[in-house]
């Protein structure tokens, strides 16, 4: 490509709100064959709510959620807010918390004292009751027919007992559906790669037809994934918002930053697109085979 070429091609991404940090990335993108997607705050809003709760005999739903969100009070995890937001909804009055922990890519504890007792209470992932001992199979046909509807489930736990599951959903963005045909009519592959639980990563993918599922994956794992992806199919676009997705941003051929994301991501980034809609890929792919792809 020529340098004029690359220039006619950054100043007209600049128009349409896709911002070139390297040159390079608009000619590498025309040879992209696969892009890797994060789901939440990418393919979906990033803003879950609170849609589901049983809990386990013996437990009442006001006091365990009140626990709960006393705990998720201390998190920033989107997850987090849904928690805290229904809890405030309900009117409930959070305990003090004592201690607070979190176990990245698992879920979260923290000692929470309420009328003179201290309770210890841990949410996460089913993961992440396994790796305490406990066994999250009382709920299990709750949490397959969660999953088969794109939520995700979550348990609690107080004092060491499995005490209820919650699930949260997050909305798909309106624009994520229009943006992956227009990707496939590219010929590209799409996968997603998520931290979440498996079943809930592929209803979301059979609804939007993306190709491919990487599920459950911890905070280290999407570089590991990116870097298979690349061995399978070629050259990789990886798009992310999140803290977590800096590290795959760089692994990636071409990383892009959704701009509405962390600073992070951003930062991490070769491309950034300001529409914060996953749109901005097809149309920087498109950009990048109309302004190089002719000119050798
Ligand atoms: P992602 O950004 O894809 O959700 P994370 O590594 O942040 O990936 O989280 C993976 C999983 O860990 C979540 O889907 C959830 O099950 C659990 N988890 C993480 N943080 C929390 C939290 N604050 N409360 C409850 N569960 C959590
Ligand atoms: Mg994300």
């Amino acid at each position: 490509a020529t340098p004029t070429s690359i220039m006619v091609g950054t100043g007209r991404g600049a128009e349409m709100g896709i911002l070139f940090r390297k040159g390079e990335a608009l000619q590498l993108l025309k040879e992209a064959k696969v892009v890797a997607v994060d789901k939440t705050g990418t393919l979906t809003e990033g803003k879950p709510a609170l849609t589901d709760m049983t809990v386990a005999d013996g437990f009442l739903r006001d006091e365990v959620l009140a626990k709960v969100a006393a705990v998720e009070a201390k998190s920033e995890h989107p997850i987090a807010r849904a928690i805290v937001a229904a809890a405030e909804q309900a009117g409930l009055v959070l305990p003090a918390v004592t201690s607070f922990e979190s176990v990245t890519g698992f879920g979260v504890r923290a000692a929470v004292s309420a009328a003179g007792v201290e309770t210890c209470v841990e949410i996460g992932a089913d993961r992440y009751m396994t790796k305490l001992g406990l066994d999250p199979s009382m709920f299990a046909s709750i949490a397959t027919q969660l999953g088969d509807e794109g939520k995700t489930p979550l348990y609690a736990a107080i004092d060491g007992k499995l005490a209820a599951i919650i699930a949260v959903a997050d909305p798909i963005k309106t624009t994520t559906a229009d943006a992956i045909r227009a990707l496939h009519a590219l010929g590209l592959k799409v996968v997603m790669i998520t931290g979440d639980n498996r079943r809930t990563g592929e209803a979301i993918a059979r609804k939007l037809n993306i190709d491919e599922v990487i599920a459950e994956v911890l905070p280290d794992g999407k570089v590991e994934a990116v870097k298979r992806l690349k061995r399978d199919y070629g050259r990789l676009a990886y798009v992310g918002d999140g803290i977590n997705d800096a590290p795959a941003l760089a692994q990636a051929d071409v990383g892009m930053a959704i701009g509405t994301g962390t600073d992070v991501a951003i930062e991490a980034a070769d491309v950034v697109l300001m529409s914060g809609s996953l749109k901005g890929v097809s149309n920087a792919i498109a950009l990048s085979k109309a302004t190089i792809g002719n000119i050798r």
